[in-house]
């Protein structure tokens, strides 16, 4: 049998090193990603800041899945052709019994004019090309500071990072004596702060609302952003923000491979059943960003539901034993995602819990303190040497 993973992430490696362990040898198993490296990236706000170089968060794939004996094609993948169960890259064509797509998202910035940085002046953090575009702009603004607009467009689904980039420019702008000349206004489409897509954590809310008033970070929630200039920030039915620097995270879709393939809901997100296959397509596994979750609730501005990468590793762990038991015989799993982040609050950090991710809960908390940056900060580190050594880690260790 020939197992193909397309992407080259959290999803993509948890699911290719989970099948290499419950397979042995016997199969091949073929990743297929369009960079090169694997990145964490949830460490780019700290690359937007300068707090963190590329290579720090970074490491070559091709070593790691070779160790694993894993296959590894540098490519990207420009259509899938279930029929015949192919993969079409741009320079060969690949065949496959099963298919895992681990893809993430595409940026939607056509959604709202001037979502930057490559098609207007707005700034992002959805990939290492756009952090690494904001920390230049960033020390271009430290010399000549002015308003700033930080937040999410309608239909965001990825808001937490939104959070950290308010609360850790507060934190480098107080240090350097730079905050007076600076007025921040944090604008979101959920309905209220702390909900990220996700109905709110605990006491996310009153938290989050008190540490922006203590910060004189100005808020405004339900608010949909209509474009972005080099000067301002327009919201529908509202008014023209000033600012000189804006950092907006887009609404997300899937990528063009998955939705030019025919294999995604209208935002190529791909529909898939309680053990993550396909809902069309046996053959076809998929996890991670690239999944249609539906929103927890209706908003009176759209907030999508978030994938974060501890629940990408849930979904990949699920998605790799059921693809094992349809080789080797054996009854398909199912789990219900919780999610646990935490978020860099610059001076502290803020550890978030929720089990189910979707209300109502058994339980859903929030803490917060230094100690939280320190456990942020190990994270990454212990990530990345895990991931180093091809350890799918505890998500997959859970399902045997
Ligand atoms: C700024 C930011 C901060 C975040 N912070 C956190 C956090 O603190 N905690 C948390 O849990 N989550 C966080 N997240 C979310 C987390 O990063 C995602 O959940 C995770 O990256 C999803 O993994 P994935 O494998 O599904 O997709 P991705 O990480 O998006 O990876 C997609 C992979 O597919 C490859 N690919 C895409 N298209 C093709 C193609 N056509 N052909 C071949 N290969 C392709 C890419 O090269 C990549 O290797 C953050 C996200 C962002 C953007």
């Amino acid at each position: 049998m020939r197992i193909l993973v397309i992407g080259g992430s959290f999803g993509g490696l948890t699911v290719a090193f989970s099948l290499r362990q419950k397979l042995g040898a016997r199969h091949e198993i073929v990743l297929v990603s369009k960079e090169a490296r694997f990145t964490f990236i949830p460490s780019l706000p700290w690359v937007a800041m300068g707090w963190r170089r590329m290579a720090d968060i970074s490491f070559d794939l091709a070593p790691v899945l070779s160790r694993w004996k894993v296959g590894f094609v540098e490519a990207a993948v420009i259509r899938i052709d279930p029929a015949k169960k192919q993969v079409h890259t741009a320079v060969e064509t690949l065949d496959y019994d099963y298919l895992v797509i681990a893809t993430g998202h595409r940026s939607a910035n056509e959604a709202v004019p001037g979502l930057g940085p490559f098609d207007g002046p707005g700034h992002s953090l959805m990939s290492p090309p756009e952090a690494e575009e904001a920390r230049e702009a960033w020390t271009a603004f430290l010399d000549s500071p002015g308003p700033m607009v930080i937040g999410c467009a309608p239909g965001a689904s990825c808001i937490g990072p939104a959070y950290e980039f308010a609360f850790e420019v507060h934190h480098a702008l107080a240090r350097r004596g730079l905050r007076h000349k600076v007025p921040i206004v944090f604008v979101t489409p959920e309905p209220h702060l702390g909900h990220f897509g996700v109905g709110g954590f605990g006491k996310a809310r009153q938290f989050l609302e008190g540490e922006f008033e203590a910060r004189d970070i100005r808020y405004r929630t339900s608010a949909a952003i209509a474009s972005i200039s080099a000067e301002a920030v327009q919201l529908v039915d509202g008014p023209s923000l000033p600012s000189r620097y804006s950092m907006i995270l887009p609404a997300l879709s899937g990528v063009r491979a998955v939705a030019e393939s025919g294999l995604g809901n209208p935002k190529g997100f791909i529909p898939v059943d309680a053990h993550y296959r396909h809902k069309d397509h046996p053959a076809i596994y998929a996890v991670g960003v690239a999944v249609a979750l539906p929103p927890v609730e209706e908003t009176p501005v759209p907030v999508n539901f978030p994938k974060t990468s501890n629940m990408t590793r849930q979904m990949a762990a699920v998605a790799a034993h059921n693809l094992a038991a349809d080789i080797l015989g054996g009854a398909p799993v199912t789990r219900t995602l919780s999610a646990e982040c935490i978020l860099d609050m610059g001076d502290r950090g803020a550890h978030m819990f929720a089990d189910p991710i979707r209300p109502p809960r058994n339980r859903s908390e929030m803490s917060i303190g230094r100690r939280w940056l320190w456990a942020k900060r190990a994270y990454e580190r212990y990530c990345l040497w895990r991931l180093k050594r091809g350890w799918a880690g505890p998500a997959s260790g859970l399902l045997g």
